[in-house]
């Protein structure tokens, strides 16, 4: 267990603060604020016990100072969540001596938010030259970017090494409790819904789940590699030749663990990758010169069935091409059934978490993570630099 701002004393105390405001933008505008409220609770504790608050944040994918990548709109709008004034300064030096005047100048309770990390290329190098200058701000460091753990970068982990108090937010506390719990705890059945475009970028949460789960489910363009290993025809859908030979352990390891590996038992297809009106198959093979691009209504059926029986489950990756309106349908139905569920449900971040918060189903699922990348990672079974170099309880 991480120390968590709960353990700390941070009255007049300045702390780095390290968060995820890593935001679509779209002509100066905010078009999905989730990640900016995701913060709130930390930063209002924060603001609350005393601290004077340095945030730090990414934003895109910056080359050198990028004006249509300034945090400036997220500054603006922390304000208005918060009520309250959010000192800013863009530069592209980050930390300037202007910077250095403005947080000293600071009070207990007040909020600066400093310019977009990657203004200076230092930061996803973990350049300890930048990590010293944003460690000569402040006392403490509090971590709650979750999307970024699974980096090692200045602005999350350099500063960290050089500060003598580091801990996790609300946030990251709420993350770890979900995932860890599942991973290492669960209640049982516990079952996980893979789904998304590739099976080599899921190989070892593949391997590590089947260490853990009870059941699993497969479905999205990654089936078409196990319906291949299996033997059946694929038409023109998605497959990864060279992931055939995995997909077939993998069966024959869950076989091995009498662990139930569910793929979908039919699909919708279209001739090409086109939103238009699927055809459905009648079994697992695919017509040649068609494509898979959603389950089919038994497999719904199915899986929906497999989801009422679980007590924990963990989704990451759409079971279809759900940016298509008539191959959202799966998607849907396993969001749906999910919400259904009373047990815990988690959804990995990234595009899952899109599609169901888009559908709706958002309030009802115990946690949507904020993190698509970093919660790979800990799907994986790997440890995160930006978690491990917290204070352990
Ligand atoms: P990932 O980033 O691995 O989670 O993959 C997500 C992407 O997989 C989404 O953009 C989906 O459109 C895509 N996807 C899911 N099922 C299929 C499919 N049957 N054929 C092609 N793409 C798919």
């Amino acid at each position: 267990m991480k120390k968590t701002i709960r353990d700390i004393d941070v009255k007049g105390k300045t702390v780095f603060l390290r968060v995820d405001f890593n935001v679509p933008l779209k002509d100066g505008m905010i078009r999905d604020e989730r990640r900016v409220i995701s913060s709130l609770p930390t930063i209002e504790y924060l603001r609350e016990q005393g601290a004077k608050l340095v945030l730090a944040s990414h934003l895109g994918k910056p080359k050198g100072a990028d004006p249509q990548l300034s945090l400036e709109p997220v500054a603006k709008r922390l304000s208005e969540l918060l009520e309250a004034p959010v000192l800013f300064h863009s530069s592209k030096e980050v930390v300037d001596d202007k910077i250095r005047e403005m947080v000293g100048a600071m009070e207990e309770g007040q909020v600066l938010l400093l310019e977009n990390t990657r203004y200076d290329a230092g930061e996803t190098k973990n350049d300890p030259v930048l990590a010293e200058k944003f460690a000569s701000l402040a006392d403490i460091f509090v971590d709650d970017a979750f999307g970024t753990a699974h980096r090692a970068h200045s602005s999350n982990y350099g500063v960290a090494e050089l500060l003598p108090r580091k801990v996790s937010g609300f946030l990251i506390e709420k993350e770890l409790k979900y995932f860890y719990d599942a991973l290492e705890n669960p209640q049982r059945p516990f079952l996980a819904i893979l789904g998304g475009a590739k099976v080599s970028d899921k190989i070892k949460v593949i391997e590590n789940l089947l260490e853990k789960v009870d059941e699993i489910i497969v479905g999205g363009a990654m089936a078409y590699t196990f319906m291949r290993a299996m033997g059946h025809s694929i038409g023109d859908s998605l497959v990864e030749e060279d992931q055939v030979d995995f997909a077939k352990k993998m069966l024959s390891l869950a076989e091995e663990k009498r662990i139930p590996f569910h793929l979908p038992l039919d699909f919708a297809t279209a001739p090409a990758y086109e939103d238009v009106v699927p055809v459905f198959t009648k079994g697992r093979d695919i017509a040649p010169g068609t494509m898979g691009l959603d389950i089919g209504p038994r497999s719904i059926e199915a899986f929906t069935e497999v989801i009422k029986r679980a007590k924990t489950i963990l989704w990451n990756g759409p079971l279809g091409v759900f940016e298509m309106k008539n191959f959202e349908a799966g998607t849907r139905a396993i969001a749906e059934a999910m919400a259904e569920n009373q047990g815990i449900t988690i959804i990995g971040g990234g595009d899952s978490a899109a599609a169901v918060t888009e559908m709706g189903f958002d309030e009802k699922m115990s946690h949507i993570s904020t993190g698509g990348g970093a919660s790979l990672e800990l799907l994986e079974g790997k440890e995160l630099p930006g978690i491990a170099i917290l204070e352990e309880k």
